[in-house]
């Protein structure tokens, strides 16, 4: 278009909109008019089309339409949380005055406007935006370069003030970022550029990338950043390295940009635990910690093991499942505190009791920090106070002999009682959510605001009384005093009767103000006079309400320390207490944890499938031994290979035995009757691969990739679970591959290892490697069929079964005898024979050409109408359901 007759000077709110825009740009402008926040152009068209709402347009820019949508504010939150889970960023523009005021500079004048917070997927704080059993990590990633990269990683939860930092090796930097799970990851361009070219982040990471200005990587920079930050307490970071101190440097500058001066109440940077069990991502994927391989929390280890009252416990358990502990005296210390609950059953139930009525302070705290907390918080930090007071009481009657519990009491018995009490004698017992709706403060507590509330409530009761007075003097019954929010107080009579107040001498009295269909409306002086003294007792008294949780405000936010660590050991104990009662209701274990190589699980259960087959009503889950422990001189651990027919519960065996490994070295009892695990430093497992389709990785592909990640990365230290690798290929391919990496973790690793294989041939190896031995999931056969027993035995399986379980599924009948002639055959001659022995045999397709299957006609119709490549494992057996009814 071209410019033309001022067309292009954008109005002036225009104009304070693209001021506004450029300077953030990346964000969705939510721009602040009246009720609503509206999006222009392309902002509206993005959140148009992810919201759901109608795109419309308002004015024009140089000669076009302007789009434009918008969303209400009071809805906001919805829309906000659903623009973040799209990976959207936005920045929320406010109305800085009161329009009046605008328009006291002149007719021209635009509001002032300012963004006052970025809302990204990392710096998330209201309740309703964040998933209550699980921290919301923002992470910044810092990178130091001299041949390999060198990695520093801090991360923190905003919503809670926690922040950690880590430092990592290019090799660990995606089972770092594995482990934490953020949301956000703060990298500057080169890192970005760097961790892409390499492929260092997880597998499927869901995380979102906010490229920054290397600037605020800056570790010159970082040192005031940090000491403006934590003052005194910072000189321990100080001390740390050059990368650390920028990625915790980089975090806090970016927090405070997001929050726009905001100040949030972050606490001093911890190293993250030194010595923590390394799981890279394929195998939390594998082992499903916290969700399923679907993504669904239920049916994941952590839906199982959660018996937290409280969501502050939740998100602890969580970040414990995340990272198990290598640190033999550390996990003892955590099993002897949950042995102190397993042996008080009754007591551990009352202390839960009154557990679960303590609200979630951490996140408020910082709500009411950022200045977006209200009346409720306060009352939430003052339950908890009162709880935690009570919770004393509870748990010194209890016998808990145990150090690390007598430290959780001792926190809670020192926890701001004064507090509490301040709290409650200035809020009222039910309060409104916004400090701005008022009436929250307690009668009795400031005189000055009692009195405008009296006054306010005085004039309130006159001006009811007025009615009555007027009646009188105008001789009308019908007359009325009423309110609305335009005119506020008014009199109001019938049509019929306006007159009579227009005329003399009423109209001295009443001057008229709106003539309806059937009402006229009067205003009087007495009115007037009233609603001034009611409308300037509520402001005077919302004012002092204001500096009332003002002052209350600035009293929490100095014990934030205080309350913090105060929250830290409810959460504490509502784990340790919840591990306890898991460990009562499920009939775990304690096991010993110490730093040899032993591995020797009695009676080992799979804790997610043993529940659910207990829910299902269906067979009790068979329990198994398993022992990898070195035997006699040897100083190593052993390797067993285990064979059987598929679905005979090998995946479930080996699972089961990593997840035991991890469950006791995050300081759980576990499902077994008795369990010794010299401490392992790290667990590698895989299960079943699938494709990466995602990457463009087939199966073989990725499962060689992994393979060879476990083969470089174990120790003598390191469990390794492994399920039929080669399976991908070629038999002959495959059979060496999963030959060679037996005699490598034999041989060069010395680890304790499961591996599940369909290679029979495998089981010779331990004719010729010591510490190898056979197993294998026990069946019985009966009148042709298979059962199985889901119990490990010493041996090797003599046959796979394959045929059996392919009848189970429902593979046609003539379909099955054809496969058992072929197996027949093939297993009495040389391999290499083996086209030339099935060319012998008569197709069946000829052998049997009559008769013809009934059902025919619709089995051939349905087998045309799928398409394999669309087909699920799991759909694939339905679908053989469906055909074996057809047939
Ligand atoms: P495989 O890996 O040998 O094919 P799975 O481990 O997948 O077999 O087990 C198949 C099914 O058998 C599981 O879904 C589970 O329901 C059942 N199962 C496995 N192990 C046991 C067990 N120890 N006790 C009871 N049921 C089991």
């Amino acid at each position: 278009a071209t410019k033309s007759n001022g067309a292009a000077q954008p109005t002036p709110m225009m104009a304070q909109f693209f001021e506004i825009r450029a300077v953030n740009p990346g964000y969705l402008l939510f721009y602040r008019m009246g009720d609503f926040y509206e999006l222009f152009f392309d902002d509206a068209e993005i959140a148009s089309r992810a919201l759901g709402i109608a795109l419309t347009k308002r004015g024009k820019h140089l000669d076009q339409d302007i789009p434009m949508c918008g969303v209400p504010v009071h809805a906001a939150q919805d829309y906000l949380k659903k623009l973040i889970a799209l990976g959207h960023r936005v920045a929320v523009c406010e109305q800085m005055e009161d329009p009046a005021e605008a328009k006291k500079r002149g007719s021209k004048s635009v509001v002032k406007r300012d963004v006052v917070r970025l809302v990204t997927a990392g710096t998330l704080t209201e309740d309703d935006l964040l998933d209550s059993s699980a921290n919301n990590y923002l992470a910044s990633l810092s990178m130091i370069q001299h041949g390999d990269a060198d990695f520093a990683i801090c991360y923190t939860d905003i919503s809670t003030g926690e922040m950690f930092f880590t430092d990592v090796s290019a090799e660990q930097l995606s089972d770092e970022l594995a482990r934490i799970e953020p949301t956000e990851l703060i990298v500057s361009e080169q890192t970005q550029r760097y961790i892409e070219q390499n492929n260092l982040l997880p597998i499927a990471f869901a995380g979102q990338l906010a490229v920054q200005p290397s600037e605020i990587f800056n570790s010159e920079a970082a040192s005031d950043v940090l000491k403006s930050s934590f003052g005194e307490d910072a000189q321990g970071i100080l001390g740390q390295s050059r990368i650390v101190r920028s990625a915790i440097a980089a975090a806090i500058t970016y927090i405070q940009e997001t929050q726009k001066g905001a100040k949030v109440p972050l606490r001093l940077p911890q190293r993250a635990g030194d010595k923590l069990m390394q799981i890279d991502a394929a195998t939390r994927m594998s082992l499903e910690l916290l969700r399923t391989n679907r993504g669904e929390t239920k049916g994941a280890l952590r839906a199982t093991m959660d018996k937290c009252v409280t969501a502050a416990g939740s998100r602890l358990l969580s970040s414990r499942i995340s990272a198990p502990l290598c640190d033999a005296a550390a996990i003892t210390e955590r099993h002897n505190m949950v042995g102190d609950f397993v042996g008080n059953s009754l007591v551990t139930s009352l202390l839960r009791a009154k557990l679960k009525s303590t609200p979630d302070i951490v996140r408020g705290l910082t709500r009411l920090a950022l200045g977006r907390g209200g009346p409720r918080e306060m009352l939430a930090i003052r339950s908890a106070i009162q709880v935690a007071a009570e919770l004393v009481g509870e748990m010194s009657a209890l016998d808990l002999p145990n150090e690390g519990n007598q430290r959780l009491i001792e926190i809670l018995q020192s926890t701001p009682t004064d507090l509490a009490h301040e709290i409650s004698g200035c809020l009222k017992d039910e309060v409104p959510l916004l400090p701005r709706d008022g009436g929250f403060v307690r009668e009795g507590f400031d005189a000055e605001l009692d009195e405008f509330r009296t006054l306010a409530t005085q004039s309130r009761q006159i001006i009811a009384a007025l009615q009555a007075r007027y009646a009188d003097e105008t001789g009308i019954k019908a007359i009325k005093v009423k309110h609305n929010n335009v005119l506020g107080y008014f009199v109001e009579v019938p049509a019929s009767h306006g007159n009579k107040l227009m005329a003399e001498p009423l109209n001295q009295t009443f001057i008229h103000r709106q003539t309806l269909a059937n009402a006229v409306r009067f205003n009087t002086a007495e009115l007037s006079e009233l609603q001034s003294k009611i409308t300037h007792a509520s402001d005077a008294a919302q004012a002092i309400e204001l500096r009332i949780f003002e002052e209350l405000r600035n009293q929490i936010l100095s014990k934030t320390a205080k309350l913090q660590k105060l929250a830290d050991a409810l959460a504490e104990l509502d784990v340790t207490s919840a591990l306890g009662q898991l460990a009562l209701e499920q009939n775990y274990c304690r096991p010993k944890i110490d730093n040899s190589n032993a591995f020797e699980i009695k009676d080992g259960r799979h804790p997610v499938v043993e529940v659910m087959l207990e829910q299902a009503g269906q067979t009790s889950f068979v329990a198994n031994d398993c022992d990898l422990s070195p035997q006699g001189e040897q100083k190593n651990g052993a390797l067993w290979l285990i064979t059987g027919p598929n679905m005979g519960g090998k995946s479930t065996f080996l699972r089961q035995n990593a997840l035991i490994a991890i469950m006791a070295q995050m300081g759980s009892f576990v499902p077994a009757s008795s369990a010794h695990i010299g401490v392992i430093d790290r667990v590698f497992s895989r299960v079943g691969a699938a494709d990466d389709i995602a990457h463009g990785r087939s199966t073989f592909m990725v499962e060689m990739v992994e393979t060879a990640a476990i083969l470089n990365r174990a120790t003598a230290a390191s469990l390794v679970v492994l399920d039929e690798i080669g399976r991908g290929t070629a038999t002959f391919d495959g059979l060496s591959i999963a030959w060679a990496a037996v005699e490598a973790l034999h041989e060069n690793t010395g680890c304790r290892a499961l591996f599940a294989t369909h290679y029979h041939e495998l089981t010779a190896l331990s004719d010729r490697l010591d510490r190898v031995s056979n197993h294998t999931m026990k069946v019985r056969e009966w009148e042709g069929d298979v059962v199985f027993l889901h119990e490990v035995a010493n041996g090797t399986a003599d046959r796979s079964y394959g045929i059996q379980v392919a009848k189970l599924a429902g593979l046609p009948t003539h379909v099955v005898e054809r496969a058992q002639e072929v197996l027949d055959i093939l297993e009495k001659r040389e391999t290499a024979d083996v086209a030339a022995g099935v060319a012998q045999l008569p197709l069946f397709a000829e052998r049997r050409p009559t008769p013809k299957p009934k059902s025919d006609d619709a089995l051939k119709k349905r087998v045309d109408q799928i398409n394999p490549d669309e087909l699920t494992p799991r759909m694939a057996i339905d679908l053989l359901y469906e055909l074996k009814k057809l047939s």
